[in-house]
């Protein structure tokens, strides 16, 4: 489903990521952690053409991302090409990033009638069907600014799923709540983990890291530092720099 081949990022002089590896299956979920600044961000961006790479080479879903080596010159992928593998891919941020001036039944509904010109039925039904599942059906007709945070996170899950995803990215999903709204988001996301969805989640909740993820990627300075199955990355970490981090964040 990704497919990172050495993967670099710079930012002017500042070399973020220098070489990233990392192939995620259809129906895997994958936990990426590390310290602030390792990259975890940038990276997650790249995939879904937020950000452009600079070296290596990424494909998501079968198709090239940003730019690829035709002879010895460098293309762009055109804008439209970029569009549909970015409406293949759902994203959900730290701060969920609703439209403030909608109410949750029409952010959801926005994407799938612009980008895909869906009728309206169809669009609704699909949308309350997600609100639904992530159970805040008699919702729909709130305002972002009347929901709790974790609320609000599950609103923009759902908004990402209307779309029908092939992969799900999150970043830090739960950071932005307060502690007792954590567990709510986390059960919608492991629920859809659950489903079988395919799933690229920074976390610091090395809780769910360890129950839900199938791999747990430990960055670190813009590297993949270790890698390996979930429990043995959290329980038995191999690199030092893994076991500092983890003995500060457990
Ligand atoms: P955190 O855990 O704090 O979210 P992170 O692992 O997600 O950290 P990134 O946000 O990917 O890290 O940032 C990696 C590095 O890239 C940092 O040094 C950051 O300052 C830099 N950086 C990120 N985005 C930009 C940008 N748009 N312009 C310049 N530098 C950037
Ligand atoms: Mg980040």
């Amino acid at each position: 489903m990704v497919k990172a081949d050495a993967i670099c990022k710079n930012f002017g002089s500042n070399q973020v990521l220098k070489g990233i590896d990392l192939h995620v299956q259809p129906g895997e979920v994958v936990c990426l952690i590390g310290p602030s600044g390792s990259g975890k961000s940038t990276f997650l961006r790249c995939i879904n053409h937020l950000e452009t790479v600079d070296g290596g080479r990424m494909w998501v879903n079968g198709k090239i991302v940003g730019y690829d080596l035709k002879g010895s010159k460098l293309y762009e992928q055109s804008h439209n090409d970029v569009c549909r593998s970015r409406s293949e891919v759902g994203m959900v941020f730290q701060q969920f990033n609703l439209f403030p001036h909608m109410t949750v039944l029409e952010n959801l509904i926005e994407a799938p009638r612009l980008v895909r010109k869906e009728k309206k039925a169809k669009a609704v039904a699909r949308a309350m069907s997600l609100l639904e599942k992530v159970g805040l059906a008699e919702k729909a007709q709130s305002y972002p600014r009347q929901l709790s945070g974790g609320q609000q996170q599950r609103v923009a899950i759902a908004r990402a799923l209307c779309m029908e995803p092939q992969l799900m990215l999150f970043d830090e999903p739960t950071s932005a709540l307060d502690p007792e709204l954590v567990g709510e988001v986390l059960k919608v996301m492991k629920d859809l983990a659950n489903s079988g969805m395919t799933m690229v989640v920074v976390t610091h909740e090395m809780n769910f890291a360890r129950d839900v993820a199938d791999r747990v990627v430990f960055m670190a300075d813009g590297y993949v530092v270790e890698q390996g199955p979930a429990r043995e990355v959290i329980t038995n970490p191999q690199n030092e720099r893994t076991k500092a981090f983890l003995a500060s964040v457990l």
